[in-house]
């Protein structure tokens, strides 16, 4: 229970990792905040299994929507402890190929989508709250065939950065979880094989990283525990890289 009772918004849940992050989340005793962009009855279905009492539409592109859906929590719950930012695209393309509408797509997803659902919830996030943004090895390696998810998620790192100076003072912390390998249907349709054979050559644990794996880093960055921690990656990735 080591998040009991704490108000977390998950952004995309009704699927993939940030399921299993909501799922990890109300194991541990959180009221835990459903949200989809697309797949409601999905959303429907994890938010009963985890006995969530609120799903939400929230759009991450669209500024009113993300208000009004962080204005719904509010009016629900009076506040909000922690903000998970995981709904996330990607538009795979060698970096010649890319066309400027996939760049405008994922950029407005994973990066202003995060810059916006930060601006809105800060009115409700309570002192010692947290804020954790989903990255990518993909930030920290440059992608290789994903310039603008790539650019992207590093995008997310110095946003973490900022924001945790920006929220310091308050006692929240702000930090970055970015998952390397995950094998899932995201993953399997967005990665070239050779790519994959040639990332899983080099990680020093040898498989691809399960949603299981990521649960344990975002509980701990959720919780009380990392009080003095901010402005931090934590890079669940198998050692993909070492410095
Ligand atoms: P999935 O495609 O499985 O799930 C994406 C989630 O994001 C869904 O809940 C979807 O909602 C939601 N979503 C998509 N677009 C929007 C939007 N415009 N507004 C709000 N929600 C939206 O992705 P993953 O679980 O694999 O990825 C989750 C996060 O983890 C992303 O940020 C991704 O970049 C990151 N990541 C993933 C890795 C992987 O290997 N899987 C590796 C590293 C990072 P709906 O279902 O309603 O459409």
């Amino acid at each position: 229970m080591r998040l009991k009772d704490k108000i977390c918004v998950v952004t995309g849940s009704s699927r993939g990792i940030g399921e299993a992050i909501a799922r990890g989340f109300a194991s541990e005793g959180a009221k835990v905040v459903i949200t989809y962009s697309t797949q409601k009855e999905r959303a429907e279905e994890v938010a009963q299994e985890i006995g969530a009492e609120l799903v939400l539409h929230l759009d991450v592109r669209d500024r009113n929507g993300v208000r009004d859906a962080f204005n719904k929590i509010a009016a629900f719950y009076g506040k909000i402890n922690v903000l998970v930012n995981n709904a996330g695209i990607n538009r795979t393309a060698d970096f010649d190929k890319q066309t400027e509408e996939e760049w405008d797509e994922v950029i407005n997803v994973n990066l202003t989508g995060v810059f916006r659902c930060c601006q809105e919830v800060l009115p409700f996030l309570t002192d010692h709250g947290r804020i954790i943004n989903i990255g990518s090895l993909s930030g920290e390696y440059g992608g290789p065939r994903t310039p603008s998810y790539a650019c992207a998620k590093m995008g997310v790192m110095a946003l973490t950065h900022n924001l945790a100076r920006f929220l310091g003072s308050r006692g929240i912390c702000v930090n970055t979880l970015s998952p390397g390998i995950i094998a899932n249907e995201f993953t399997e349709a967005t990665m070239a094989p050779s790519v994959r054979s040639l990332l899983d050559n080099l990680l020093l644990i040898k498989r691809a990283g399960t949603y299981a794996d990521l649960v344990g880093g975002a509980v701990f960055l959720a919780s009380d525990e990392s009080a003095y921690l901010t402005a931090q990656t934590l890079s669940i990735n198998g050692g993909a890289w070492v410095r």
